[in-house]
C-alpha cells in the first residue's frame, strides 16, 4: 500500500521483480524501515545532499527501477558505515545501496561518477595520497592549491604534504601484490568502454 507521499507502508502492491533483484532484502525488514528513518537523521549524506536511503528503498519496493538505477542519489552514500550500528533492523545500508551501484553499472549507469572514484584510487599509486589539489582542475587547481598550503601554513605544518618516494615504491609494491593496480587498471579501461558506447555515460 502507498501513501499519498509515494511512500509504502504495508508489502501489499510492492513491484517484487526489483526487490528481489536487489539482493538480501527482506520483506519484513523492510516494512519496519518504511516508518522508521532514523538513519537518516545522522546521515552524513543525507545531511549534504538529497539522498534519503529510505526514499530509495522505497522507490526500490514500488519497483521504480529505471529511476532508482539511473539516480545520482545511490551514488551519494559515504560509505562511511556510521549507519550500522544504529540501525534497529540491521538493514545493512551501505551493502543495499553497493548492490544497487552495481546494478545500475550494468545498465551504463553511473560510470562518469566511477571515473572520479577511479582517480582517487590512481592518485593512490602515483602519488600515495588518495586526493590532491589537481583534483580540482574543473575549479582552479592553482588557487586550490595556494588555499590548501594557506591553510596548512596556518596550522602550522608544512606548505603541502608529500609522501616520500620510499613510501609510494612500497605502497607501489603493496597495491601491485594485493591486485588493486590491476583492478584499478580494468576499471578504467571499463569506464573508457562505457564512455565508447554508452547512452548513459
Ligand atoms: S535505521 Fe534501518 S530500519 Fe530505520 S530507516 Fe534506516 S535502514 Fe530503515
Ligand atoms: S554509510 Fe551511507 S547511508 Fe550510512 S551513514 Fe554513511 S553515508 Fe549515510
Amino acid at each position: 500500500m502507498t501513501s499519498n507521499t509515494g511512500e509504502v507502508s504495508s508489502s501489499e502492491g510492492w513491484n517484487w521483480s526489483f526487490f528481489d533483484k536487489v539482493e538480501g532484502l527482506d520483506s519484513k525488514k523492510m516494512e519496519n524501515c518504511f516508518s522508521c528513518g532514523i538513519c537518516v537523521g545522522d546521515c552524513p549524506a543525507a545531511k549534504n545532499s538529497s539522498y534519503n536511503f529510505r526514499k530509495i528503498i522505497c522507490d526500490v519496493a514500488l519497483g521504480e527501477e529505471e529511476k532508482v538505477l539511473s539516480s545520482k542519489e545511490i551514488w551519494y552514500c559515504y560509505t562511511c558505515f556510521q549507519c550500522i550500528p544504529k540501525c534497529p533492523w540491521s538493514i545493512g545500508i551501505p551493502y543495499v545501496i553497493y548492490r544497487l551501484r552495481k546494478l545500475a553499472m550494468e545498465e551504463g549507469y553511473g560510470w562518469d561518477l566511477i571515473e572520479i572514484l577511479s582517480g582517487v584510487g590512481r592518485n593512490l599509486i602515483e602519488i600515495g595520497l588518495s586526493i590532491s589539489p589537481r583534483d580540482y582542475a574543473r575549479m582552479d587547481p592553482k588557487k586550490a592549491e595556494m588555499e590548501l598550503a594557506k591553510s596548512r601554513l596556518e596550522m602550522g605544518l608544512s606548505e603541502r604534504y608529500e609522501v616520500s618516494e620510499k613510501a609510494i615504491e612500497e605502497l607501489k609494491i603493496i597495491l601491485g601484490e594485493t591486485g588493486f593496480r590491476e583492478m584499478l587498471d580494468n576499471l578504467e579501461e571499463r569506464v573508457k568502454e562505457s564512455k565508447e558506447s554508452s547512452e548513459n555515460y
